[in-house]
């Protein structure tokens, strides 16, 4: 990792995203050693042309799930109740080998598509195990993205957590959900705990984390005992906070209070702690979290895709709340393509009632927040392109029919660019893809592996599926008419 090059003769994106001059960049040990005007640079050391180029600081994912990868396309018309109903086949009957795969397709795509490291919450059913976890942060390792693999763990099944659906199942169907169990909290717990003394992937850039899915979807013990297990080790933690208004309502129903309220009494809102979607967080749950420096992954296109509303990102900012930029997973987005986040990110922000231009996200804005913002929800060092960051940089090709002709680098970033522009990808100083393909890995025999892997799961999860398409219209009716009880009490936007 001592390895210097000059990279010449680029445009490169300036930390505010509002301009992208000539510049020449000095990389050494795996980051950015100095940034300067054309033509200053040592003369000594490899030179890397990068004419035709506009380097940016890599997209950071602040929100996926690898174990999505394989499930890319496997729904239509769901909402996330009805997601969750499905998970068993969806997510379900993975070995070992399905669970690395997953993953590795999701870092390939996130990889092509300009992204440098992912926040990933994966599953792995009944729970995590230590060679689970490896396998995982192997496969990202071997692409080359940073990763944080914080495994997404309940102790209560969705018809647990879900105040009033079993009780509104047919009996047949509701004996049938009585007898699903989630793993006991303390097995749950011993797993993540065993993994993180074991962790051997931190040099490759690949953390560990911890991830209680969903408020609901957990005891308080075993809240809390996560929250205990993560300040251990100290890990980040991430949560599927008020996704949908379903969970909303759920939530004042078991607790009396916001789940963002009853998740920060019971002490797991800090610094370390990020939610994910906030679709329907109240001002109150932004000012908590402004309070105690937690962050938020906004995630509006798989808020679109599962109908579940949009995110208040501009009353987070206004309250000082970190804002990062993800996409989902593949089962819920159904993509890894974070040039689409930030362009719909952005498109959401203009479709709130009432919003002038002062409420949209901005274009730079939104690059920052998918790099910067991001960046900060997984803790490091990286989002921006300037002396002492990581050189995880992305290198688009000017001569692309997206970029011609160069009108504003931020505008094109958000609105044109989809990825197809994205040439060279390096990470940690390293390339990682070079003239559109992924070093390393053989596409190929990947999308191979992952046909037949879709075919064996697809037999392997026959049984469950047809149980859960009995079951999908009660979900989608229950859970519709639950979201109806939640009402937002104060206005996100100020009054004009
Ligand atoms: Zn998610």
């Amino acid at each position: 990792m001592t390895e210097t090059l000059l990279i010449t003769g680029a445009r490169v994106l300036t930390p505010d995203a509002e301009d992208a001059p000539f510049r020449d960049l000095l990389i050494e040990g795996g980051r950015i050693k100095a940034v300067l005007p054309p033509g200053e640079g040592p003369a000594n050391v490899p030179h890397y042309d990068a004419s035709d180029r506009l380097v940016i600081p890599g997209l950071v994912n602040g929100h996926t799930h690898g174990h999505g990868g394989l499930a890319k396309g496997a729904g239509d018309k769901w909402d996330l109740a009805l997601l969750l109903a499905n998970a068993p086949w969806v997510s379900g009957g993975r070995g070992l080998e399905e669970k690395k795969l997953s993953t590795q397709l999701a870092a390939v795509e996130m990889l092509k598509k300009g992204c440098t490291a992912a926040y990933d919450l994966p599953f792995e059913f009944p729970v995590p195990t230590v060679e689970g976890l490896d396998a995982m942060a192997d496969a990202y390792a071997e692409v080359g993205l940073r990763a944080l693999i914080a495994p997404m763990v309940a102790d209560l099944t969705f018809f647990q957590a879900t105040p009033g659906l079993t009780e509104a199942l047919p009996p047949e169907l509701r004996a049938k959900v009585e007898a699903m169990k989630a793993a006991p909290g303390e097995q749950t717990i011993a797993a993540i705990d065993a993994a993180a003394r074991h962790w051997r992937h931190g040099a490759k850039g690949i953390t560990l984390g911890c991830a209680p899915t969903i408020p609901l979807h957990g005891t308080d013990e075993f809240l809390k005992a996560c929250r205990k297990l993560a300040e251990q080790h100290g890990m980040k933690m991430q949560t599927h906070v008020a996704e949908a208004r379903y969970q909303a309502a759920g939530g004042e129903i078991r607790y009396g209070t916001t789940l963002l309220d009853h998740m920060d009494k019971l002490g797991l809102v800090g610094p370390w702690f990020s939610v994910a979607h906030g679709t329907w967080l109240t001002p109150e749950d932004l000012e908590t979290m402004a309070k105690r420096g937690a962050g938020l992954s906004h995630n509006a296109g798989a808020n679109m895709r599962l109908a579940s509303g949009i995110a208040p990102a501009r009353a987070a900012i206004r309250a000082g709340v970190t804002v990062g930029i993800g996409t989902d997973g593949s089962s819920s987005s159904d993509n890894q393509n974070m040039f689409e986040s930030m362009r719909l990110a952005a498109f959401a922000s203009r479709l709130w009632e009432e919003a002038t231009d002062e409420d949209w996200l901005g274009t730079a804005e939104t690059v920052r927040l998918a790099t910067q913002g991001s960046a900060k929800l997984m803790g490091i060092e990286a989002g921006s392109i300037e002396a002492g960051k990581l050189a995880d940089l992305v290198f688009l090709d000017l001569g692309h029919i997206n970029w011609a002709p160069l009108n504003n680098a931020a505008n094109q970033l958000v609105w044109t660019e989809d990825g197809s522009a994205v040439a060279e990808v390096m990470v940690n100083g390293q390339w990682k893809l070079r003239g559109g393909k992924v070093l390393g890995v053989d596409e190929k025999a990947l999308a191979a592996r992952a046909n037949a892997a879709a075919e064996k799961l697809l037999a392997i999860n026959a049984e469950a599926r047809a149980f859960c398409d009995t079951l999908s219209p009660h979900v989608a009716c229950y859970c519709r008419s639950l979201a109806g009880g939640f009402r937002r009490v104060r206005r996100l936007l100020p009054a004009h």
